[in-house]
């Protein structure tokens, strides 16, 4: 569990591999669920606070998010993207980029994150610097193009980037020791990535979930975060390459690794 101002964050590992996320405002009794990969792990989570849910917000489409929403649904408000509304548990509220709704008594900001799919959205709450990006940015790691362009997800994680430093990002798998050991074949000298799979493999080997991550963390050591960095593009042999396409690039031979 961990504390941020006013909200109660806590991780819930769901399915193989999977997070869900809780949080709780103590002072007006609220409860949001992000992502509903499956009900049973959430709602143990929930009776073990005493805790009933008031939101559920959804990122994409995908049944491992989505697939315990009319399970969890009871009275609370279940807000996710117009874009994928069509494909969706049904959405008490649809929005879109540049929305904004309270959530917890935090003021929360949409973000169109398109690229795994096209609709994929984050949550952002400055306030309490959270950020719930899913499968768009990850730990080490970015989600599989399923539907989008590289260039669409360049511009998603641009916007991600841009969030300040101290934001926990909190994503939807546990992918990161198998994101650490590709970033490390692009960028075995990075002294930032060497210390943080040291970080990230004493936590797997002691069962810890590695997210969430903070930007900060992820600015520094997630390949493609960095397509625009000239060391960076240097170490890959791409000096005078777009950065979509360094990108891209960087994309498809982790779809290969
Ligand atoms: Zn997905
Ligand atoms: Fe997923």
């Amino acid at each position: 569990m961990t504390k941020t101002s006013g909200v109660e964050l806590v991780t819930v590992p769901c399915l193989s591999d999977n997070y869900a996320f809780l949080v709780h405002d103590a002072a007006s009794g609220q409860t949001a669920l992000i992502d509903a990969p499956e009900a049973a792990p959430i709602q143990a989570a929930l009776d073990a606070r005493g805790w009933v849910l008031t939101d559920i917000l959804l990122t994409h489409h995908h049944p491992d998010h989505v697939d315990g929403v009319d399970a969890l649904r009871g009275q609370a408000r279940v807000v996710g993207a117009a874009a994928d509304a069509h494909r969706m548990p049904a959405l008490d509220l649809a929005v879109v980029e540049g929305d904004t709704i309270t959530v917890c008594g935090q003021k929360t900001d949409v973000i169109d994150v398109s690229g795994h799919t096209v609709g994929h959205i984050a949550f952002h709450m400055p306030g309490a610097a959270l950020v719930f990006t899913a499968d768009s940015l990850m730990a080490m790691g970015c989600g599989r193009l399923f539907e989008g362009t590289p260039a669409q997800m360049w511009d998603s994680l641009l916007k991600l980037r841009a969030l300040p430093d101290e934001t926990v990002v909190c994503s939807g798998h546990e992918y990161t020791l198998s994101n650490a050991r590709f970033a490390q074949t692009l960028d075995p000298e990075n002294q930032a990535l060497k210390s943080r799979v040291t970080a990230i493999t004493t936590a797997r080997d002691a069962g810890q979930a590695t997210v969430p991550s903070t930007l900060a963390d992820e600015k520094q050591t997630n390949p493609f975060l960095r397509a625009d960095d000239p060391a960076f593009k240097a170490v890959l042999g791409m000096s005078e390459a777009r950065d979509v396409d360094v990108f891209a690039h960087v994309r498809a031979a982790k779809d290969k690794f």
